[in-house]
């Protein structure tokens, strides 16, 4: 039954007990895929409009899935949250992301800043702030080129919380970017205390820039609301020349999404890096 369970599982819906089992099963594969270095990052380059260029770089996990090939977080964060295994896979992302700045730039190649995305219980765990501090040591990179990315909803859970390990991390010079902006519910008064550097525009609020005049008016609102608090706006899933000349006649200050380039493996950076602006997509 458990075999016909997996092998059906994309054409029915498991009831919850059955679900449970695949989880358990799930959380195992993770666990021993940790340890057989199945995991890697890609990166997704982050485009400054102003001047066409790489002004950053977004690390995304994925694992090389020895069966079922590349999965997306999508498909395993969910279930390492749940099974306390979130913790091993960030410390795996922040390490990885660390060596990776650090051998870019023992290879000469023109570094920009990091993102690494942050999950609620990863940030909520008592050694996090130890755990960003000892990699940033132990592969000596510039902290001031790694920024972490949270989301609203993890930064209300506990106000106080968050904002107190941020100061602390923001104190070794780690920057920090609101991912999703705009699907939460901050208050504008709570969103000021954070010290945050950047305001990530959720792909859904660009998708709509095409579709009708309120999802317009909620980038617009987004990308004035960044400025009024002093912070850099960044649209996410850019996909159309539309949405780019809307970003850019509103402000925006950068953009990231497959019109200019989708996440990759990192030996296929420093060939982006070298790229000459005009041919990024941000100056047509
Ligand atoms: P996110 O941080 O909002 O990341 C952006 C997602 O949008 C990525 O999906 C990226 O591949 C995708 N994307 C980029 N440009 C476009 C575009 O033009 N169109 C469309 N349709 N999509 C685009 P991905 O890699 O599947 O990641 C999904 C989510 O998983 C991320 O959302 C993030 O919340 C989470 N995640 C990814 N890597 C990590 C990680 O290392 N740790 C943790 N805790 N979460 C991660
Ligand atoms: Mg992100
Ligand atoms: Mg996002
Ligand atoms: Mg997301």
């Amino acid at each position: 039954a458990k075999e016909a369970g997996r092998n059906t599982f994309e054409f029915y819906r498991p009831d919850a007990g059955e679900e449970a089992g695949n989880n358990l099963l799930l959380l195992e594969e993770i666990r021993s895929g940790l340890t057989r270095g199945e995991f890697l990052l890609h990166y997704q380059p982050q485009i400054d409009l102003a001047s066409g260029r790489l002004c950053g770089l977004e690390a995304l996990v994925r694992w090389a899935h020895p069966q079922r090939g590349l999965l997306g977080p999508d498909q395993f964060i969910p279930v390492a949250e749940e099974g306390g295994l979130i913790h091993a896979l960030g410390k795996f992302v922040l390490k990885t992301a660390c060596r990776q700045l650090q051998a870019w730039q023992r290879q000469g190649v023109p570094v920009v800043p990091v993102s690494v995305n942050v999950s609620a219980r990863q940030f909520a765990h008592p050694g996090w702030t130890d755990l960003v501090r000892v990699q940033i040591e132990r592969s000596g990179i510039d902290p001031h080129q790694l920024e972490l990315e949270l989301t609203e909803s993890m930064l209300m859970r506990n106000v106080e919380q968050a904002i107190a390990t941020m100061h602390e991390l923001r104190a070794l010079g780690v920057t920090f970017a609101i991912d999703d902006f705009g699907t939460g519910y901050s208050s504008l008064s709570v969103l000021r205390s954070f010290p945050v550097s950047r305001l990530k525009i959720d792909q859904a609020f660009v998708r709509d820039i095409t579709r009708d005049t309120s999802g317009r008016g909620i980038a617009e609102a987004i990308i004035s609301l960044g400025h009024t608090l002093k912070l850099r706006v960044i649209a996410e899933g850019v996909e159309t020349p539309e949405q780019l000349e809307f970003l850019k006649a509103a402000g925006c200050d950068e953009a990231q999404g497959y019109l200019f380039a989708r996440p990759m493996p990192a030996d296929e950076i420093p060939g982006q890096l070298a790229r000459d602006p005009g041919q990024t997509g941000a100056e047509p």
